[in-house]
């Protein structure tokens, strides 16, 4: 175990004046979950906004909230590539997963696929697309498969808090979007969820869900604040080695959870993200920097491709990147975890292949997913880089791409769609 400096893959860090502003919440009450439902419902352009616990709360909640309106509609088709409790939250809503796997060189559904998968079923309740890394989701897209018919559009923008496709905050694309406000992601309340939409009746069916959905209890509470102070000190790159050796803040795992709690959001979470809009944009634009950064230098390392040309990134909560040669890769892993480089994996197993969905998911191969599994690491774009970080990544990257220069146009996870994602290819 590394001892010293150490860059987490992620941050969204929180300061002392936050911690004074979640103990704030905690005093003013509904008060202070009002005004941050308000100030969300204001800046997102949206008409309901309701606050959980969770991310995957938040999808479970919509979920439910989906079954309820269209009781004869079962599945739910979700990204064969993306963060497990996605369909851990689907099995928890009693519903049933359909995998779409991603389009060859993107983070994005297979679109021929989901076109196929939805001709051939007339159950699917909803279809799921997930802004993965910060990177828009062709929505516009799905909305022409899925036109305004029974099969609903759920906007997994839990990563990308705060990004926008086209002018539109992400998030408000779909008939129901949710937003994760867990560590780890664009802005973080260390836990929590967020779930936005226009629809009347979505709303007035999640109210209905809500009304059941109890807060925090006291231990619930206490845990959340120890938390919370753990975190904000241990996610320091001079103390994140300490974090990395707490088991119970269990960084750095992938867990498939099926019995997460879902609760209501506490004061003292919406008092944590007191001026969150000024924050989150603060630390979207060093994210945006570091993106634009990563791109340029890997062009200048022989990766450019078609897309580092671009001259607009979205504020990446990470860079991903494709390292082909699985001995390099590990390689290029095991050296950052000694160097304290922040250079991680991304999921480890596609959907497809996880252990725990063994029986309730039919056997399938999604070519794509696993490739991203096999393949994909991401850099730190976090304000905590810094520039003998960038020049110890470089140097790491170097040796581990240098196998790869000749065939970096297969090598490429383009991103997906239309406008704000055309020839960005990070590679
Ligand atoms: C983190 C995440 C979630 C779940 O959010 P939590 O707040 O961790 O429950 C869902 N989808 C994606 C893509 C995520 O990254």
């Amino acid at each position: 175990m590394r001892v010293g400096r150490s860059l987490p893959p992620a941050a969204a860090p929180i300061g002392l004046r936050q911690l004074a502003a979640g103990f704030g919440g905690m005093l003013r009450g509904r008060k202070a979950l009002e005004r941050f439902q308000a100030e969300l419902r204001s800046d997102f352009g949206v008409k309901h906004c309701f606050l959980v616990n969770s991310g995957k709360a938040a999808f479970t909640l919509v979920l439910l909230a989906l079954k309820d309106l269209s009781p004869g509609r079962d599945e739910v088709v979700i990204p064969a590539f993306t963060c497990y409790s996605v369909p851990s939250s689907v099995l928890r809503a009693g519903l049933k997963i359909r995998l779409c796997d991603l389009g060859q060189e993107s983070l994005d559904l297979d679109f021929p696929k989901l076109s196929a998968m939805l001709s051939a079923t007339d159950k699917a309740l909803a279809v799921v697309a997930t802004h993965l890394y910060g990177f828009p989701s062709d929505l516009p897209r799905v909305r022409q498969l899925v036109a305004d018919g029974p099969v609903a559009i759920v906007e997994d923008a839990a990563q990308a808090m705060g990004e926008t496709l086209a002018g539109r905050k992400l998030g408000t694309l779909g008939d129901v979007g949710f937003l994760s406000l867990g560590r780890g992601k664009a802005f973080s309340t260390v836990e929590g969820g967020v779930i936005l939409t226009d629809r009347d009746d979505i709303a007035e069916a999640l109210r209905t869900r809500l009304n059941e959905v109890p807060g925090y209890g006291t231990w619930a509470l206490l845990g959340l604040i120890t938390k919370t102070v753990a975190l904000m000190t241990l996610i320091h790159p001079l103390l994140f080695w300490i974090a990395r050796a707490l088991p119970f803040l269990r960084l750095g795992e992938t867990l498939f959870e099926r019995n997460f709690p879902i609760l209501r959001m506490s004061a003292f979470q919406a008092g944590l993200a007191r001026n969150w809009g000024e924050r989150l944009r603060g630390m979207q634009d060093a994210r945006r920097a570091n993106s634009m950064q990563w791109a340029a230098m890997l062009k200048d390392l022989g990766y450019g491709g078609a897309g580092s040309s671009r001259s607009r990134l979205p504020g990446l909560v990470r860079y991903p990147l494709r390292i082909r040669d699985a001995d390099r890769r590990k390689a290029l892993l095991r050296e950052s975890a000694e160097r304290g480089a922040g250079i991680a994996p991304a999921y480890p197993e596609s959907i497809n292949r996880l252990a725990e969905l063994k029986g309730e998911i039919p056997a399938q191969v999604c070519p794509a997913a696993e490739r991203c599994a096999r393949e994909l690491v991401t850099l730190p774009t976090h304000a905590y880089l810094a520039r003998g970080d960038v020049a110890e990544i470089r140097r790491l990257l170097s040796r581990a791409l240098a196998a790869e220069s000749h065939s970096a146009a297969g090598s490429r996870a383009a991103v997906q769609g239309s406008e704000t994602q055309s020839g960005v290819k990070p590679l």
